[in-house]
């Protein structure tokens, strides 16, 4: 394993360490962070009959989980509440430890737990939080927090004030002067999530990882984070990940879309083909559960009334096999004993489902 230093004095070939900003320095599509077989399983408290028995349950939150972050791309992971992908979020950006599996920063496996190992991590790989209320001190002037995440992360004696300027100025607040002095409080919603990527941008990270950055915020507004966070991309290289359950805003804003169901990755692949040409049946669930006026008037498939009944699993005891299979109306035996394996789907390159559906042997049957 290597350390987040070396990582970052020993870039991977065809890559530079950043220098004079956020993102600068590496080539477009350079891989930045990557997740290889990640999984995290919580335990459950005991209860006080299971100390007479062996029975130590977890929570599966997050099983074989595979993803890759490059510069200048968007990649989204969407799913429904309690799908996993804010879990993911966390694991890559080293705030929870992981169970399994890795987490590689330009190639190099990471695992930091705090101090100064963690701020070096953090410098490069930072989170954009849902709620930006919740994570800006409501104490402490917009000033204070984003001179804080400068110091904390590049002390390097400079002009603050310019500094400070232009952090805010790339996250459209100007001019800078009426908004450095203000608390939260004073600030609308979109305002406060504009300052939460400003302080971001103050570690002058790569990656970002965003995890619901619009959904606490009101619809007219969403649409000018997401169009911020896309000409950040742009401007200065940066990769991230866009967590959301809204899967029209993913093919709007990303190049790459994941869906997550139950923990584990179900379908990738571009994000036309994934959102446009779905393939895995909980992926033609989630686009079919966004408004339809078809559904008002009772101009409805019958076998789309089917789908969707139920509740997401249990993570404690997960269905075996495919998760999705007490909910599938495509359901065949071998889904509730076997674990698809993914499959390359059609001829759009990159475009995967884990699905028994594509097996074929199955299809030939
Ligand atoms: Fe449905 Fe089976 Fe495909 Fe799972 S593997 S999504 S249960 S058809």
């Amino acid at each position: 394993m290597t350390s987040v230093q070396d990582a970052k004095a020993s870039p991977s070939p065809g890559s530079s360490a950043p220098s004079g900003g956020p993102g600068a320095g590496g080539g477009a599509d350079e891989v930045v962070l990557e997740a290889i077989g990640l999984t995290k399983h919580f335990p459950v408290r005991r209860k006080l009959r299971d100390l007479f028995t062996r029975t130590h349950n977890a929570v599966h939150a997050v099983d074989d989980v595979n993803l890759t972050l490059r510069r200048g791309r968007v990649v989204a992971l969407v799913g429904e509440s309690g799908s996993g992908k804010s879990t993911v979020a966390r694991l890559l950006a080293q705030l929870y430890p992981r169970t399994g599996g890795d987490i590689r920063l330009h190639g190099a496996s990471t695992r930091v737990k705090g101090g100064r190992a963690f701020r070096a991590y953090a410098s490069r790989v930072q989170m954009i939080f849902q709620d930006p209320f919740a994570s800006l001190n409501p104490i402490h002037t917009i000033r204070y927090h984003l001179t804080r995440a400068l110091r904390i992360h590049h002390n390097d004696g400079g002009d603050l004030d310019a500094a400070l300027a232009d952090l805010l100025t790339r996250v459209s607040l100007t001019p800078p002067e009426r908004y450095l002095d203000k608390f939260p409080h004073e600030l609308s919603g979109g305002q406060r999530q504009r300052v939460a990527i400003a302080r971001a941008l103050g570690a002058r990270p790569e990656a970002l990882l965003a995890d619901e950055p619009v959904s606490m915020l009101d619809v007219s507004i969403r649409l000018g984070v997401l169009n911020l966070l896309r000409d950040l991309k742009e401007r200065l290289n940066l990769a991230i990940l866009y967590i959301t359950h809204d899967i029209a805003s993913a093919r709007y804003f990303a190049d790459e879309t994941l869906v997550m169901y139950a923990g584990r990755m179900v379908e990738g692949g571009d994000s036309e083909t994934v959102t446009q040409t779905p393939a895995h049946p909980y992926t033609r669930l989630l686009i079919d559960s966004a408004p339809d006026p078809d559904r008002l008037t009772g101009d409805v498939d019958p076998l789309e009334e089917d789908r969707g009944n139920g509740e997401p699993p249990s993570l404690i005891h997960p269905p075996t096999g495919c998760r999705f299979h007490p909910r599938c109306p495509a359901a065949m035996p071998r889904c509730s004993t076997d674990l698809p394996v993914r499959v390359e789907i059609g001829d759009r390159p990159g475009h995967w489902a884990a699905c028994w559906l594509y097996d074929n042997a199955e299809v030939a049957k």
